[in-house]
Protein backbone atom coordinates (compact mmCIF):
# COMPACT_ATOMS: atom_id res chain seq x y z
CA UNK A 1 0.00 0.00 0.00
CA UNK A 2 1.28 3.34 -1.02
CA UNK A 3 1.31 5.82 1.30
CA UNK A 4 0.87 9.71 0.42
CA UNK A 5 1.62 11.66 3.13
CA UNK A 6 4.59 14.24 1.58
CA UNK A 7 5.89 15.59 5.11
CA UNK A 8 6.31 11.58 6.12
CA UNK A 9 7.53 10.45 2.77
CA UNK A 10 10.31 12.92 2.51
CA UNK A 11 10.77 12.20 6.42
CA UNK A 12 11.49 8.66 5.54
CA UNK A 13 13.74 9.60 2.69
CA UNK A 14 16.14 11.78 5.10
CA UNK A 15 15.83 8.82 7.34
CA UNK A 16 17.24 6.90 5.20
CA UNK A 17 20.39 9.05 5.36
CA UNK A 18 21.16 8.14 1.32
CA UNK A 19 20.92 11.71 -0.41
CA UNK A 20 24.17 13.45 -0.88
CA UNK A 21 26.06 10.13 0.15
CA UNK A 22 29.55 8.58 -1.92
CA UNK A 23 29.19 6.82 -5.70
CA UNK A 24 29.00 3.40 -4.98
CA UNK A 25 29.52 0.07 -6.77
CA UNK A 26 26.66 -1.82 -6.14
CA UNK A 27 24.17 0.82 -7.28
CA UNK A 28 26.48 1.50 -10.51
CA UNK A 29 26.15 -2.29 -11.16
CA UNK A 30 22.62 -2.59 -10.93
CA UNK A 31 21.85 0.82 -13.86
CA UNK A 32 24.51 -1.06 -15.94
CA UNK A 33 22.81 -4.19 -15.97
CA UNK A 34 19.25 -2.62 -16.10
CA UNK A 35 21.20 -0.42 -19.16
CA UNK A 36 22.09 -3.61 -21.08
CA UNK A 37 19.26 -5.73 -19.85
CA UNK A 38 16.65 -3.91 -21.86
CA UNK A 39 19.43 -2.58 -24.52
CA UNK A 40 18.57 0.91 -23.40
CA UNK A 41 20.93 4.21 -24.05
CA UNK A 42 20.67 5.45 -20.43
CA UNK A 43 19.50 4.05 -16.76
CA UNK A 44 20.18 5.80 -13.43
CA UNK A 45 18.35 5.64 -9.52
CA UNK A 46 16.92 9.18 -8.75
CA UNK A 47 15.87 9.88 -5.44
CA UNK A 48 13.05 12.55 -5.17
CA UNK A 49 13.57 15.12 -2.63
CA UNK A 50 11.01 17.84 -1.29
CA UNK A 51 11.91 20.11 -4.54
CA UNK A 52 14.75 18.16 -6.79
CA UNK A 53 15.52 14.87 -8.01
CA UNK A 54 19.13 13.82 -6.45
CA UNK A 55 20.57 11.12 -8.85
CA UNK A 56 22.73 8.30 -6.96
CA UNK A 57 23.54 6.17 -10.00
CA UNK A 58 23.65 6.96 -13.78
CA UNK A 59 25.08 5.16 -16.76
CA UNK A 60 24.43 6.87 -20.63
CA UNK A 61 22.16 9.92 -18.89
CA UNK A 62 23.65 12.89 -18.21
CA UNK A 63 21.14 15.37 -17.21
CA UNK A 64 22.03 19.07 -16.87
CA UNK A 65 21.29 20.46 -12.90
CA UNK A 66 18.46 22.59 -14.34
CA UNK A 67 16.81 18.93 -15.24
CA UNK A 68 16.59 17.83 -11.60
CA UNK A 69 14.37 20.52 -10.70
CA UNK A 70 11.66 18.33 -9.06
CA UNK A 71 8.68 19.67 -11.43
CA UNK A 72 10.74 18.93 -14.38
CA UNK A 73 11.50 15.23 -13.91
CA UNK A 74 9.96 11.91 -14.91
CA UNK A 75 10.20 10.74 -11.97
CA UNK A 76 8.06 12.45 -9.84
CA UNK A 77 5.15 11.16 -11.74
CA UNK A 78 6.52 7.67 -11.51
CA UNK A 79 6.54 8.07 -7.37
CA UNK A 80 2.80 9.75 -7.54
CA UNK A 81 1.25 6.89 -9.80
CA UNK A 82 3.09 4.05 -6.89
CA UNK A 83 3.86 1.55 -10.45
CA UNK A 84 6.22 1.42 -13.15
CA UNK A 85 5.46 4.59 -15.32
CA UNK A 86 6.40 3.99 -19.11
CA UNK A 87 6.21 6.71 -21.86
CA UNK A 88 6.44 5.13 -25.04
CA UNK A 89 7.04 8.60 -26.82
CA UNK A 90 7.62 11.52 -25.26
CA UNK A 91 6.86 13.88 -28.11
CA UNK A 92 3.50 12.00 -27.61
CA UNK A 93 3.01 13.07 -24.17
CA UNK A 94 1.30 16.33 -23.65
CA UNK A 95 2.84 16.01 -20.14
CA UNK A 96 6.33 16.26 -21.94
CA UNK A 97 6.56 17.22 -24.99
CA UNK A 98 7.73 20.43 -24.34
CA UNK A 99 10.18 18.83 -21.57
CA UNK A 100 13.59 20.41 -21.87
CA UNK A 101 14.89 16.38 -21.41
CA UNK A 102 13.11 15.76 -24.56
CA UNK A 103 13.62 19.16 -26.71
CA UNK A 104 17.06 19.72 -25.64
CA UNK A 105 20.15 17.73 -26.44
CA UNK A 106 20.01 14.97 -24.28
CA UNK A 107 16.69 13.64 -26.39
CA UNK A 108 14.92 11.62 -24.16
CA UNK A 109 12.19 10.19 -26.70
CA UNK A 110 11.40 6.69 -24.18
CA UNK A 111 11.19 6.71 -20.33
CA UNK A 112 10.08 3.64 -17.91
CA UNK A 113 10.27 3.76 -14.26
CA UNK A 114 9.62 1.65 -11.48
CA UNK A 115 9.11 3.19 -7.94
CA UNK A 116 11.56 2.78 -4.93
CA UNK A 117 8.87 1.75 -2.02
CA UNK A 118 10.19 1.81 1.43
CA UNK A 119 9.10 -0.94 3.72
CA UNK A 120 6.31 0.81 5.60
CA UNK A 121 5.09 2.07 1.94
CA UNK A 122 6.58 5.52 0.61
CA UNK A 123 7.86 5.93 -2.93
CA UNK A 124 10.82 7.95 -2.69
CA UNK A 125 12.71 7.61 -6.01
CA UNK A 126 12.59 5.60 -9.19
CA UNK A 127 14.59 2.80 -10.84
CA UNK A 128 14.53 4.38 -14.54
CA UNK A 129 15.65 3.21 -18.13
CA UNK A 130 15.75 6.04 -21.13
CA UNK A 131 16.41 5.66 -24.65
CA UNK A 132 16.60 8.20 -27.41
CA UNK A 133 14.18 6.37 -29.46
CA UNK A 134 10.51 5.57 -29.20
CA UNK A 135 9.82 2.01 -28.21
CA UNK A 136 8.33 0.14 -25.19
CA UNK A 137 8.69 -2.74 -23.03
CA UNK A 138 6.50 -6.13 -22.28
CA UNK A 139 4.81 -6.57 -18.87
CA UNK A 140 6.71 -9.26 -17.94
CA UNK A 141 10.28 -6.36 -18.58
CA UNK A 142 8.40 -3.69 -17.04
CA UNK A 143 7.76 -6.73 -13.63
CA UNK A 144 11.58 -7.29 -13.75
CA UNK A 145 12.39 -3.59 -13.30
CA UNK A 146 9.61 -3.67 -10.74
CA UNK A 147 11.69 -6.49 -9.25
CA UNK A 148 15.08 -4.66 -9.39
CA UNK A 149 13.44 -1.91 -7.97
CA UNK A 150 12.95 -3.85 -5.24
CA UNK A 151 16.91 -5.15 -4.94
CA UNK A 152 18.01 -1.29 -5.30
CA UNK A 153 15.22 -0.52 -1.91
CA UNK A 154 16.48 -3.70 -0.15
CA UNK A 155 20.05 -2.79 -0.57
CA UNK A 156 19.45 0.76 0.44
CA UNK A 157 17.44 -0.47 3.73
CA UNK A 158 20.52 -3.04 4.21
CA UNK A 159 22.92 -0.05 3.93
CA UNK A 160 21.01 1.67 6.78
CA UNK A 161 20.52 -0.97 8.94
CA UNK A 162 24.33 -1.89 9.09
CA UNK A 163 24.81 1.76 10.07
CA UNK A 164 21.91 1.52 12.95
CA UNK A 165 22.00 -1.43 14.72
CA UNK A 166 24.61 -2.37 17.04
CA UNK A 167 26.93 -5.27 16.76
CA UNK A 168 26.05 -6.62 19.68
CA UNK A 169 23.03 -6.63 21.07
CA UNK A 170 21.26 -6.17 17.68
CA UNK A 171 19.19 -3.10 18.87
CA UNK A 172 19.14 0.23 17.39
CA UNK A 173 21.93 2.36 18.07
CA UNK A 174 22.52 6.09 18.74
CA UNK A 175 22.63 7.36 14.94
CA UNK A 176 19.33 5.50 14.70
CA UNK A 177 18.03 7.37 18.14
CA UNK A 178 19.12 10.63 16.50
CA UNK A 179 17.23 9.97 13.07
CA UNK A 180 14.09 9.22 15.19
CA UNK A 181 14.51 11.89 17.75
CA UNK A 182 15.02 14.19 14.32
CA UNK A 183 11.80 12.91 12.26
CA UNK A 184 9.62 13.04 15.67
CA UNK A 185 11.02 16.56 16.06
CA UNK A 186 9.56 17.51 12.47
CA UNK A 187 6.34 15.14 12.91
CA UNK A 188 5.14 15.82 16.50
CA UNK A 189 6.94 19.38 17.49
CA UNK A 190 5.72 20.59 20.20
CA UNK A 191 5.04 17.49 21.82
CA UNK A 192 6.77 16.45 25.05
CA UNK A 193 8.74 12.97 25.55
CA UNK A 194 11.02 11.71 27.97
CA UNK A 195 14.23 10.34 27.03
CA UNK A 196 16.69 7.83 29.61
CA UNK A 197 20.22 7.27 29.07
CA UNK A 198 20.37 4.00 31.09
CA UNK A 199 23.89 2.34 32.41
CA UNK A 200 23.46 -0.87 33.49
CA UNK A 201 26.07 -1.68 35.12
CA UNK A 202 28.24 1.18 35.03
CA UNK A 203 31.69 0.77 33.70
CA UNK A 204 33.31 0.24 36.65
CA UNK A 205 31.15 -3.08 37.08
CA UNK A 206 31.27 -3.38 33.79
CA UNK A 207 35.17 -3.79 33.85
CA UNK A 208 35.29 -6.17 36.15
CA UNK A 209 32.96 -8.45 34.61
CA UNK A 210 35.09 -8.52 31.45
CA UNK A 211 37.96 -8.92 33.69
CA UNK A 212 36.90 -12.04 35.63
CA UNK A 213 34.43 -13.41 33.19
CA UNK A 214 36.00 -12.71 29.84
CA UNK A 215 34.20 -10.56 26.49
CA UNK A 216 32.00 -13.31 25.45
CA UNK A 217 30.60 -13.52 29.17
CA UNK A 218 30.10 -9.50 28.81
CA UNK A 219 28.31 -9.33 25.97
CA UNK A 220 25.75 -12.24 26.46
CA UNK A 221 24.80 -9.90 29.77
CA UNK A 222 24.43 -7.00 27.81
CA UNK A 223 22.18 -8.56 25.50
CA UNK A 224 20.70 -9.92 28.62
CA UNK A 225 20.08 -6.48 29.98
CA UNK A 226 19.01 -5.50 26.21
CA UNK A 227 16.08 -8.16 26.65
CA UNK A 228 15.57 -7.22 29.84
CA UNK A 229 15.02 -3.55 29.42
CA UNK A 230 12.33 -4.95 26.03
CA UNK A 231 10.00 -5.98 28.18
CA UNK A 232 9.59 -3.72 30.91
CA UNK A 233 9.14 -1.15 28.27
CA UNK A 234 7.57 -2.94 24.86
CA UNK A 235 4.37 -0.43 23.96
CA UNK A 236 5.82 2.15 26.12
CA UNK A 237 8.88 3.66 24.69
CA UNK A 238 11.51 2.99 21.81
CA UNK A 239 15.17 1.31 22.96
CA UNK A 240 18.23 2.16 21.76
CA UNK A 241 21.76 0.54 22.67
CA UNK A 242 24.48 3.69 22.60
CA UNK A 243 27.61 2.26 23.69
CA UNK A 244 28.56 -0.45 25.68
CA UNK A 245 26.16 -0.93 28.42
CA UNK A 246 24.68 2.25 27.76
CA UNK A 247 21.03 2.17 26.59
CA UNK A 248 18.39 4.95 25.55
CA UNK A 249 14.57 4.75 26.29
CA UNK A 250 12.37 7.34 24.36
CA UNK A 251 8.63 7.42 25.71
CA UNK A 252 5.76 6.87 23.21
CA UNK A 253 3.68 9.47 24.23
CA UNK A 254 3.26 12.84 25.64
CA UNK A 255 2.48 11.64 28.92
CA UNK A 256 6.01 12.43 31.05
CA UNK A 257 5.39 12.23 34.17
CA UNK A 258 3.20 8.92 34.03
CA UNK A 259 5.96 7.39 32.52
CA UNK A 260 8.79 8.85 35.04
CA UNK A 261 6.69 7.42 37.76
CA UNK A 262 6.46 4.03 35.77
CA UNK A 263 10.46 4.08 35.72
CA UNK A 264 10.84 5.17 39.15
CA UNK A 265 8.79 2.16 40.46
CA UNK A 266 10.76 -0.09 38.83
CA UNK A 267 12.87 -0.92 41.49
CA UNK A 268 12.71 -4.25 42.16
CA UNK A 269 12.72 -5.39 38.07
CA UNK A 270 16.35 -3.77 37.49
CA UNK A 271 17.43 -5.23 40.54
CA UNK A 272 16.03 -8.80 39.55
CA UNK A 273 19.53 -11.25 38.76
CA UNK A 274 20.26 -11.95 35.38
CA UNK A 275 21.09 -15.27 35.12
CA UNK A 276 24.27 -15.53 32.96
CA UNK A 277 25.77 -18.89 32.11
CA UNK A 278 23.74 -19.69 35.26
CA UNK A 279 25.83 -17.48 37.61
CA UNK A 280 23.08 -14.95 38.59
CA UNK A 281 24.32 -11.56 38.54
CA UNK A 282 22.74 -8.67 40.21
CA UNK A 283 23.43 -5.51 38.25
CA UNK A 284 23.48 -1.91 39.54
CA UNK A 285 21.91 0.57 37.01
CA UNK A 286 22.17 4.21 36.62
CA UNK A 287 19.45 5.95 34.84
CA UNK A 288 19.65 9.85 33.53
CA UNK A 289 16.25 11.03 32.89
CA UNK A 290 15.01 14.02 30.72
CA UNK A 291 11.26 15.17 29.73
CA UNK A 292 11.70 17.60 26.71
CA UNK A 293 9.85 19.39 24.10
CA UNK A 294 10.07 17.92 20.35
CA UNK A 295 11.76 20.26 18.06
CA UNK A 296 14.43 20.12 15.35
CA UNK A 297 17.33 20.52 17.85
CA UNK A 298 16.03 17.94 20.14
CA UNK A 299 18.05 14.83 18.82
CA UNK A 300 21.43 17.26 19.61
CA UNK A 301 20.19 18.28 23.02
CA UNK A 302 18.14 15.35 24.76
CA UNK A 303 21.28 12.94 24.06
CA UNK A 304 23.14 15.32 25.48
CA UNK A 305 20.60 16.17 28.66
CA UNK A 306 20.54 12.77 29.20
CA UNK A 307 23.90 11.82 29.52
CA UNK A 308 24.26 14.98 31.70
CA UNK A 309 22.21 13.36 34.36
CA UNK A 310 22.99 9.79 34.11
CA UNK A 311 26.49 11.69 34.97
CA UNK A 312 25.14 12.99 37.71
CA UNK A 313 22.89 9.76 38.66
CA UNK A 314 26.74 8.03 38.74
CA UNK A 315 28.40 10.40 40.82
CA UNK A 316 25.67 10.75 43.66
CA UNK A 317 25.76 6.72 43.22
CA UNK A 318 21.62 6.82 43.02
CA UNK A 319 19.25 4.97 40.68
CA UNK A 320 17.84 7.96 38.95
CA UNK A 321 18.76 11.61 38.52
CA UNK A 322 16.36 13.81 36.93
CA UNK A 323 18.54 16.32 33.91
CA UNK A 324 18.92 19.41 36.29
CA UNK A 325 19.62 22.64 34.46
CA UNK A 326 21.33 24.65 36.83
CA UNK A 327 23.78 21.55 37.48
CA UNK A 328 24.60 20.76 33.59
CA UNK A 329 25.25 24.50 33.63
CA UNK A 330 27.65 24.24 35.89
CA UNK A 331 29.44 21.15 34.35
CA UNK A 332 29.17 22.87 30.89
CA UNK A 333 31.13 26.25 31.96
CA UNK A 334 33.73 23.95 34.21
CA UNK A 335 34.60 22.07 30.99
CA UNK A 336 34.68 25.46 29.42
CA UNK A 337 37.11 27.11 31.34
CA UNK A 338 38.97 24.11 31.42
CA UNK A 339 39.29 23.97 27.92
CA UNK A 340 40.43 27.57 27.87
CA UNK A 341 43.16 27.38 30.40
CA UNK A 342 46.16 27.11 28.15
CA UNK A 343 44.74 29.64 25.66
CA UNK A 344 44.42 32.12 28.34
CA UNK A 345 47.83 31.81 29.69
CA UNK A 346 48.67 32.11 25.34
CA UNK A 347 46.93 35.48 25.40
CA UNK A 348 47.81 36.88 28.23
CA UNK A 349 44.49 36.56 30.38
CA UNK A 350 45.93 35.82 33.74
CA UNK A 351 47.33 38.27 35.92
CA UNK A 352 48.90 38.01 39.66
CA UNK A 353 47.44 40.60 42.50
CA UNK A 354 49.43 40.54 45.62
CA UNK A 355 48.09 41.14 48.68
CA UNK A 356 50.23 42.92 51.60
CA UNK A 357 51.27 40.80 54.94
CA UNK A 358 52.05 42.86 58.09
CA UNK A 359 54.70 42.33 60.68
CA UNK A 360 52.30 42.38 63.97
CA UNK A 361 55.71 43.27 65.98
CA UNK A 362 56.08 46.43 64.00
CA UNK A 363 52.62 47.07 61.31
CA UNK A 364 55.59 47.14 58.66
CA UNK A 365 54.31 45.57 55.17
CA UNK A 366 57.38 43.21 53.65
CA UNK A 367 55.92 40.48 51.82
CA UNK A 368 52.50 39.68 50.00
CA UNK A 369 50.60 36.45 48.91
CA UNK A 370 50.83 36.38 45.10
CA UNK A 371 47.22 35.48 43.97
CA UNK A 372 45.66 34.73 40.55
CA UNK A 373 43.69 36.41 38.49
CA UNK A 374 41.38 35.20 35.55
CA UNK A 375 39.93 37.87 33.13
CA UNK A 376 38.46 35.78 30.47
CA UNK A 377 37.90 36.88 27.01
CA UNK A 378 33.98 36.60 27.10
CA UNK A 379 33.25 35.42 30.62
CA UNK A 380 35.06 38.15 32.34
CA UNK A 381 36.71 37.93 35.55
CA UNK A 382 36.90 34.71 37.22
CA UNK A 383 37.73 33.93 40.72
CA UNK A 384 40.50 31.67 41.54
CA UNK A 385 38.48 29.89 44.14
CA UNK A 386 36.02 28.98 41.01
CA UNK A 387 38.80 28.05 38.92
CA UNK A 388 41.77 26.56 40.86
CA UNK A 389 39.53 23.65 42.05
CA UNK A 390 38.63 22.48 38.43
CA UNK A 391 41.94 22.97 37.31
CA UNK A 392 44.16 21.49 40.01
CA UNK A 393 42.01 17.96 39.22
CA UNK A 394 43.94 18.22 35.70
CA UNK A 395 47.35 18.29 34.81
CA UNK A 396 47.08 21.85 33.47
CA UNK A 397 47.72 22.71 36.76
CA UNK A 398 51.66 22.64 35.51
CA UNK A 399 51.82 25.10 33.34
CA UNK A 400 49.46 27.45 34.86
CA UNK A 401 51.45 27.24 37.96
CA UNK A 402 54.68 27.82 35.98
CA UNK A 403 53.27 30.64 34.58
CA UNK A 404 52.77 31.99 38.11
CA UNK A 405 55.58 31.02 39.49
CA UNK A 406 57.66 32.81 36.57
CA UNK A 407 55.11 35.86 37.02
CA UNK A 408 56.19 35.81 40.93
CA UNK A 409 59.61 35.61 41.15
CA UNK A 410 60.25 38.32 38.13
CA UNK A 411 58.16 40.68 40.31
CA UNK A 412 60.02 40.25 42.56
CA UNK A 413 63.09 40.49 41.41
CA UNK A 414 62.26 43.73 39.56
CA UNK A 415 61.32 44.98 42.91
CA UNK A 416 64.34 44.40 44.58
CA UNK A 417 66.03 46.15 41.64
CA UNK A 418 64.17 49.02 42.75
CA UNK A 419 65.59 48.19 46.40
CA UNK A 420 62.69 47.05 47.80
CA UNK A 421 63.45 43.71 49.36
CA UNK A 422 60.05 42.19 49.11
CA UNK A 423 59.61 38.60 50.00
CA UNK A 424 56.51 36.34 47.80
CA UNK A 425 54.35 33.54 48.73
CA UNK A 426 53.15 31.52 45.76
CA UNK A 427 50.39 28.93 46.09
CA UNK A 428 51.03 25.26 44.48
CA UNK A 429 48.54 22.66 44.47
CA UNK A 430 49.33 19.03 45.27
CA UNK A 431 49.85 18.32 41.76
CA UNK A 432 52.59 20.38 41.49
CA UNK A 433 54.70 18.43 44.06
CA UNK A 434 54.14 15.48 41.93
CA UNK A 435 55.77 17.15 39.10
CA UNK A 436 59.18 15.28 38.63
CA UNK A 437 60.79 18.37 37.94
CA UNK A 438 58.96 21.38 40.19
CA UNK A 439 62.26 21.51 42.67
CA UNK A 440 64.97 22.24 39.52
CA UNK A 441 61.80 24.69 38.16
CA UNK A 442 61.85 26.40 41.33
CA UNK A 443 65.51 26.95 41.35
CA UNK A 444 65.79 27.84 37.73
CA UNK A 445 63.34 30.50 37.72
CA UNK A 446 65.53 31.99 40.77
CA UNK A 447 68.50 31.80 39.04
CA UNK A 448 67.44 33.16 35.96
CA UNK A 449 66.05 36.34 37.59
CA UNK A 450 68.51 36.36 40.02
CA UNK A 451 66.04 36.13 43.35
CA UNK A 452 67.53 34.94 45.98
CA UNK A 453 65.34 32.32 47.20
CA UNK A 454 64.88 33.17 50.38
CA UNK A 455 62.42 35.34 49.30
CA UNK A 456 60.02 32.58 48.03
CA UNK A 457 57.62 31.33 50.38
CA UNK A 458 55.08 28.15 49.07
CA UNK A 459 51.96 27.64 50.00
CA UNK A 460 50.55 24.67 50.00
CA UNK A 461 47.43 23.46 52.57
CA UNK A 462 47.94 20.14 54.57
CA UNK A 463 45.99 17.13 53.26
CA UNK A 464 46.19 13.25 52.54
CA UNK A 465 48.32 13.84 49.26
CA UNK A 466 51.26 14.70 51.74
CA UNK A 467 51.46 11.73 52.79
CA UNK A 468 52.31 10.17 49.09
CA UNK A 469 55.52 8.77 47.88
CA UNK A 470 58.42 11.22 47.30
CA UNK A 471 55.92 14.25 48.32
CA UNK A 472 58.06 14.79 51.51
CA UNK A 473 61.45 14.77 49.59
CA UNK A 474 60.04 17.16 47.17
CA UNK A 475 59.32 19.08 50.62
CA UNK A 476 62.68 18.99 51.95
CA UNK A 477 64.06 19.53 48.39
CA UNK A 478 62.05 23.14 48.06
CA UNK A 479 63.45 24.01 51.90
CA UNK A 480 66.94 22.77 50.75
CA UNK A 481 67.03 25.74 48.12
CA UNK A 482 66.37 28.36 51.11
CA UNK A 483 62.55 28.83 50.60
CA UNK A 484 60.35 28.83 53.30
CA UNK A 485 57.10 26.54 53.34
CA UNK A 486 53.77 27.47 54.85
CA UNK A 487 50.56 25.23 55.68
CA UNK A 488 48.00 27.23 54.26
CA UNK A 489 44.32 27.23 55.89
CA UNK A 490 45.26 25.78 58.72
CA UNK A 491 42.68 24.26 61.21
CA UNK A 492 40.22 23.34 58.74
CA UNK A 493 41.19 20.98 57.35
CA UNK A 494 43.36 17.02 57.70
CA UNK A 495 45.31 18.43 60.54
CA UNK A 496 47.52 15.27 61.45
CA UNK A 497 49.86 16.74 63.77
CA UNK A 498 51.81 13.29 64.13
CA UNK A 499 52.46 13.33 60.46
CA UNK A 500 52.73 17.56 59.80
CA UNK A 501 55.72 17.08 62.43
CA UNK A 502 57.34 15.25 59.58
CA UNK A 503 57.04 17.97 57.01
CA UNK A 504 59.74 20.49 57.03
CA UNK A 505 56.96 23.64 57.03
CA UNK A 506 58.06 27.10 58.51
CA UNK A 507 55.08 28.72 58.28
CA UNK A 508 51.22 28.13 59.31
CA UNK A 509 48.35 30.57 58.18
CA UNK A 510 45.68 30.14 60.29
CA UNK A 511 42.48 29.73 58.14
CA UNK A 512 40.54 32.89 57.33
CA UNK A 513 37.35 30.90 58.16
CA UNK A 514 38.42 30.91 62.02
CA UNK A 515 39.84 34.62 62.00
CA UNK A 516 36.74 36.61 60.09
CA UNK A 517 34.22 36.42 63.13
CA UNK A 518 36.63 35.54 66.08
CA UNK A 519 36.25 38.86 67.70
CA UNK A 520 32.66 38.09 67.62
CA UNK A 521 32.47 33.65 68.35
CA UNK A 522 33.67 32.79 71.44
CA UNK A 523 34.12 29.37 70.31
CA UNK A 524 36.64 30.60 67.31
CA UNK A 525 39.10 32.57 69.98
CA UNK A 526 39.16 29.64 71.79
CA UNK A 527 40.39 27.71 68.74
CA UNK A 528 42.22 30.05 67.17
CA UNK A 529 44.56 30.83 70.53
CA UNK A 530 44.98 27.44 70.98
CA UNK A 531 46.05 26.67 67.33
CA UNK A 532 48.58 29.62 67.40
CA UNK A 533 49.89 28.69 70.39
CA UNK A 534 50.39 24.93 69.68
CA UNK A 535 52.10 26.48 66.27
CA UNK A 536 53.96 28.71 68.42
CA UNK A 537 55.43 25.72 70.58
CA UNK A 538 56.48 23.61 67.70
CA UNK A 539 58.09 26.43 66.52
CA UNK A 540 56.48 27.67 63.79
CA UNK A 541 55.73 31.54 62.33
CA UNK A 542 52.11 31.90 62.47
CA UNK A 543 50.28 34.07 60.01
CA UNK A 544 46.16 34.88 60.03
CA UNK A 545 44.65 34.90 57.04
CA UNK A 546 41.41 37.05 56.91
CA UNK A 547 41.78 39.58 59.27
CA UNK A 548 39.25 41.88 58.88
CA UNK A 549 38.55 44.22 61.44
CA UNK A 550 40.81 46.05 64.40
CA UNK A 551 38.98 43.74 67.49
CA UNK A 552 40.15 40.49 65.60
CA UNK A 553 43.82 42.06 64.76
CA UNK A 554 43.96 43.08 68.44
CA UNK A 555 42.90 39.31 69.59
CA UNK A 556 45.34 37.88 67.50
CA UNK A 557 48.38 40.10 68.13
CA UNK A 558 47.72 39.13 71.96
CA UNK A 559 48.04 35.85 71.40
CA UNK A 560 51.37 35.75 69.94
CA UNK A 561 50.25 35.68 66.29
CA UNK A 562 53.25 36.98 64.27
CA UNK A 563 51.74 38.23 61.13
CA UNK A 564 48.50 38.93 59.20
CA UNK A 565 47.08 39.50 56.29
CA UNK A 566 43.34 40.69 55.41
CA UNK A 567 40.58 43.05 53.88
CA UNK A 568 41.71 45.19 57.27
CA UNK A 569 44.80 46.09 55.26
CA UNK A 570 44.16 45.71 51.65
CA UNK A 571 42.53 43.50 49.28
CA UNK A 572 44.87 41.46 47.00
CA UNK A 573 46.43 44.50 44.93
CA UNK A 574 47.97 45.27 41.31
CA UNK A 575 51.82 45.09 41.26
CA UNK A 576 51.98 48.96 41.35
CA UNK A 577 49.61 49.47 44.13
CA UNK A 578 51.35 46.98 45.82
CA UNK A 579 54.65 48.79 46.23
CA UNK A 580 53.13 51.73 47.14
CA UNK A 581 51.22 50.38 49.76
CA UNK A 582 55.17 48.68 51.23
CA UNK A 583 56.52 52.12 50.54
CA UNK A 584 53.86 53.65 52.96
CA UNK A 585 54.12 50.95 55.56
CA UNK A 586 57.71 50.81 55.97
CA UNK A 587 60.03 51.90 58.47
CA UNK A 588 58.50 55.09 60.28
CA UNK A 589 55.13 54.67 58.78
CA UNK A 590 55.15 50.99 59.87
CA UNK A 591 53.31 51.07 62.99
CA UNK A 592 50.46 53.25 62.06
CA UNK A 593 48.51 50.70 60.17
CA UNK A 594 48.81 47.71 62.31
P1 LIG B 1 44.30 31.23 49.73
O1 LIG B 1 45.63 30.81 49.24
O2 LIG B 1 43.89 30.81 51.08
O3 LIG B 1 44.25 32.80 49.55
C1 LIG B 1 43.59 33.66 50.41
C2 LIG B 1 42.27 34.06 49.85
O4 LIG B 1 41.57 34.79 50.80
C3 LIG B 1 42.38 34.97 48.63
O5 LIG B 1 41.25 34.70 47.81
C4 LIG B 1 42.24 36.34 49.25
O6 LIG B 1 41.80 37.31 48.34
C5 LIG B 1 41.22 36.06 50.29
N1 LIG B 1 41.28 37.00 51.41
C6 LIG B 1 42.38 37.54 51.96
N2 LIG B 1 42.05 38.34 52.99
C7 LIG B 1 40.71 38.31 53.10
C8 LIG B 1 39.76 38.94 53.99
O7 LIG B 1 40.10 39.69 54.88
N3 LIG B 1 38.46 38.66 53.80
C9 LIG B 1 38.04 37.80 52.80
N4 LIG B 1 36.73 37.58 52.69
N5 LIG B 1 38.90 37.20 51.96
C10 LIG B 1 40.22 37.45 52.09
P2 LIG B 1 41.39 34.48 46.29
O8 LIG B 1 42.43 35.38 45.70
O9 LIG B 1 40.02 34.51 45.71
O10 LIG B 1 41.96 33.01 46.16
C11 LIG B 1 41.22 31.93 46.57
C12 LIG B 1 42.06 30.69 46.61
O11 LIG B 1 42.47 30.32 45.28
C13 LIG B 1 43.37 30.85 47.36
O12 LIG B 1 43.15 30.71 48.73
C14 LIG B 1 44.17 29.70 46.80
O13 LIG B 1 43.79 28.49 47.40
C15 LIG B 1 43.71 29.70 45.37
N6 LIG B 1 44.69 30.39 44.54
C16 LIG B 1 44.80 31.71 44.25
N7 LIG B 1 45.85 31.95 43.46
C17 LIG B 1 46.45 30.75 43.26
C18 LIG B 1 47.61 30.30 42.51
O14 LIG B 1 48.35 31.09 41.91
N8 LIG B 1 47.87 28.98 42.53
C19 LIG B 1 47.11 28.07 43.21
N9 LIG B 1 47.45 26.78 43.16
N10 LIG B 1 46.04 28.45 43.92
C20 LIG B 1 45.72 29.77 43.94
MG1 LIG C 1 47.39 30.88 50.01
MG1 LIG D 1 44.28 30.25 52.75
Amino acid sequence: MLRNSEPERIAALHQLGILNTNTSEYFDAVTRLVAEMFGMSGAYISLIDSDRQWIKSTVGFCPPPSANQRDQTFCDHTIRQGRVLMIEDTLLDPRFANNPLVTGPTGVRFYAGAPLVTPEGYAIGALCVIDTKPRALSEADRDRMTGMAALVMSHIMLGRAVGHVDSVSGMPNKYQMADDLDALGKRHAGQQRVLVAIDMPDSARAFEIVRVLGVAVYDQLIRAVGDRLKLLFENRAHLYHLTDARFAILSNDEDTQGFIDYLQGLEAQLQAPLLNLNIPLNLPSFGGIVAFELCPTAAKDAPRKAAAAVNQALIKQQRWSVYNNAEDERQQRAFRLLNDVQAGIEADQFQLVYQPKHDLANGACLSAEALLRWNHDELGPISPAEFIPLVEKTALIGPLTHWVIRTAIKQVSEWHADGHRVKVAINLSAYNFEEPDIVQRLSDVCREFNVDPRYVEIECTEGIWMEGSGILKTLHDIRALGMSLALDDFGTGYSNFAYLQKVPATVVKVDQSLIRNVHANPRDQRIVRSLISLARELDYQVVAEGVETEQSLGLIREWGCHIAQGYHFAKPLAAPAFLQHVVLYSGSNAAVGA
